[in-house]
């Protein structure tokens, strides 16, 4: 350190904090490069030679692990500029001062408010102070050669890559299904099974024409799929599984299938948070494209062709699956509902009715994965009302005139802990002050001890800066009491919200924004019932059962009248006869014009008729087999004589199946020889079905 340094350093700097900014651009430099840690931890020790107390020394280490190529993620690095700005620091320890900024624009301005607030800059060759014309200048200079170190580092890397890349040579990792040979050209794998796999998933797409299509037909034939691990003490190893839909879209889309070299086919942009954005660029703007530069799966024509296909079915199945913003469509929920079954994401799907559009909430995202069936799909009207009337219900003027009294119940309840607080303001007041005569009384001649004084007087008068604020800080939000205007104001935007919500010129999109307002998300499971739960912002939870709605063939509504004929007719007729007797008799449905057999049955389960079979059973009728028992003889045989009119049989399907009445006393017994015809005349026989009856059931 060069003798100078003393001289820079100044009581006014002693007095406040130094501060020791430490950083490494990387996690594996952090875990690697521990000798550039160390030394930067090292530099405390010239900060403590300087005149520096051990606790004045503030580690700032929070942005180990953040590149330094521009201050807007380092936290670290934001907190060293405030702190300066703030006039905290005396003095700022750097390793070097490219370790403070790779990018100049950070540096400057540092260096600039370092000079405003007299604050020092240490690094391993010595102190500056940014005040000095010479001493900035050398800083600045030392700045910009380390932002063009990091410029020149980058280009060379940069440049390398791109001329490898232009020739085709430079190494990425292979896809599956291709592998390096010894000299370092792609080659396809040369293991069988992986190379078979591969074409056969490129001829199933060949034939579907879809990829959940492929997936279906790999689950269907059992066939597995390979999958290359890139790292880890297995790196290398090639496992199997099951095939899924993102599997087939990644080899599809991989123009090296086709012996295509590709560089470049995306560009990273940063914005101005920081933020890091992936751009997808057209095939003309690729950096690199050398066709049959190794060997292929498919040609380029089919590689074209599949992508196109793709592309056409994408509109079918659609992107999703984040909270994704309002749309036009008229589902209030769309993009908050969660599948209570597998905890996916649910989508919609809109069904043109004779009403309008009607939506479905559907889980499908597993489905389309492993080409299974829909994981649960929930019709959307009733629910999109029944959100209609809780939110109508959660922002009206009552609920919130409660929420209001609450609130100022618990708000005259605050004077307590403003008390405890205050006593917090008091005791920093009283140690302040207690620093301050400490002070006063030393001997000003003894400058070690006044200045040390000094310096904890500075910190306690601090201490008493922050508590101070931080105590009005807390009692303004405490104190914001809603006085009787704001309340008004606050009730009528109630009344308000009901008046919008009703009224048919709201968009539905701005529904659905104030859905989102007050909407976290909704969970759904169908079951029995179809269960909702609501999560609100700010915590609060509500769960809804809905019944499932009806299928459509319920909501039809038949005449009464025609329900008890119905019940009447059952006695001796089966459905389609009562169909038949209805129409006849100038009847008509619920919808539709005429009655058939299959209306009249669900006529009988909706509303709870008694069913024929159950009728007949009780009056004693026997089913085949009971028959059968009874006479002892083949089932066949009890159909046989019932068709000869030797038993009586009652039709209680349309099909037609019968019950039969027991047999009495002389029931028909076997003789073999003799005609069926002449054992018992067929006249007195079947009133019910004489030409109905077959001989196999
Ligand atoms: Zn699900």
């Amino acid at each position: 350190m060069r003798s100078d340094a003393h001289q820079k350093v100044k009581p006014t700097h002693l007095k406040r904090s130094a501060y020791l900014y430490v950083r490494q651009s990387t996690l594996r430099q952090v875990l690697e490069n521990t000798e550039s840690t160390k030394r930067q931890y090292a530099l405390r020790q010239h900060a403590i030679a300087l005149g520096w107390q051990q606790d004045q020394i503030v580690v700032i280490d929070s942005d180990l692990g953040q590149s330094g190529a521009s201050a807007a993620d380092r936290e670290g690095f934001q907190r060293l500029v405030t702190e300066v700005s703030l006039g905290r620091a005396g003095i700022v320890l750097g390793l070097e001062v490219s370790r403070l900024a790779r990018n100049s624009m950070d540096w400057h301005r540092l260096l600039e408010i370092c000079a405003l607030a007299d604050t020092l800059i240490l690094d391993e060759d010595g102190v500056y102070d940014p005040a000095h014309f010479n001493d900035r200048l050398l800083l600045g200079l030392k700045g910009t050669m380390s932002e063009a170190e990091l410029h020149v580092l980058r280009a060379r890397l940069q440049g390398g890559i791109l001329n490898k890349a232009t020739r085709g040579e430079l190494f990425m990792r292979a896809p599956i299904g291709f592998a390096y040979d010894p000299a370092g050209r792609l080659r396809l794998d040369p293991d069988q099974q992986i190379q078979h796999t591969i074409r056969m998933l490129f001829e199933t797409f060949q034939q579907t024409g879809s990829a959940m299509a492929t997936v279906r037909e790999f689950r269907r034939s059992g066939v597995m799929f390979p999958r290359r691990i890139h790292s880890g003490p297995r790196k290398g190893d090639v496992i199997w599984g099951k095939l899924e839909h993102s599997h087939v879209l990644r080899v599809l889309h991989n123009p090296r299938y086709a012996g295509v070299f590709v560089y470049g086919r995306s560009r990273v942009r940063k914005n101005l948070d920081g933020d890091c954005k992936v751009q997808q660029l057209p095939r003309e703007e690729w950096h690199t494209f050398i066709p049959e530069s190794h060997p292929a799966y498919i040609s380029w024509e089919e590689h074209e062709r599949n992508l196109k296909r793709l592309r056409e079915s994408a509109q079918a199945i659609g992107f999703d699956r984040r909270k994704s913003p309002p749309r036009e469509g008229p589902a209030l929920l769309q993009g908050l509902v969660i599948c209570g079954k597998c905890g996916r994401r649910m989508t919609l799907r809109y069904h043109a009715r004779r009403e309008g559009l009607c939506p479905e909430y559907v889980c499908q995202r597993k489905g389309i994965e492993n080409a299974e069936p829909l994981c649960q799909r929930i019709p959307g009207a009733d629910i999109d009302r029944v959100v209609g009337d809780i939110l109508l219900e959660l922002v009206n003027p009552v609920t919130l005139e409660v929420a209001l009294t609450v609130q100022q119940e618990l708000q005259s309840r605050l004077d307590e802990s403003d008390r405890l607080r205050r006593q917090h303001v008091e005791r920093a007041r009283y140690e302040a002050e207690l620093a301050q005569r400490r002070y006063m009384r030393v001997d000003p001649e003894n400058r070690l001890v006044a200045d040390s004084l000094e310096a904890d007087w500075n910190q306690k008068l601090r201490a008493l800066a922050d508590s101070q604020q931080e105590y009005e800080q807390r009692r303004d939000q405490d104190r914001r009491l809603f006085d009787e205007e704001q309340r008004s104001a606050i009730l009528a935007l109630a009344k308000d919200f009901s008046r919008l919500w009703k009224d048919p010129a709201t968009e539905d999109r701005d529904r659905k924004r104030m859905i989102r307002l007050l909407v976290e998300d909704v969970t759904m499971i169908r079951g029995e019932q179809i269960m909702l739960h609501f999560r609100f912002r700010g915590g609060a939870t509500k769960s809804v059962v809905l019944p499932n709605p009806l299928r459509i063939w319920e909501t039809w509504i038949t005449d009464s009248e025609v329900v008890s004929r119905i019940d009447r007719l059952l006695d001796t007729h089966t459905f389609s006869e009562i169909a038949s007797t209805l129409n006849d008799s100038g009847f008509k449905p619920g919808r539709g014009n005429r009655f058939t057999g299959r209306y009249i049955a669900r006529i009988q389960k909706q509303y709870s008729i008694r069913s024929r079979f159950d009728r007949l059973r009780d009056r004693g009728m026997l089913t085949l087999k009971e028959m059968a028992r009874v006479l002892s003889v083949n089932p066949k045989t009890v159909k046989i004589w019932a068709a000869h009119g030797l038993l009586q049989a009652h039709a209680y399907t349309d099909k037609p199946e019968h019950l039969y009445e027991p047999p009495g006393r002389d029931a028909p017994r076997k003789a073999q020889g003799m005609k069926l015809s002449l054992r018992r005349p067929v006249s007195a026989i079947m009133p019910d079905c004489s030409n109905e009856v077959q001989y196999e059931a």
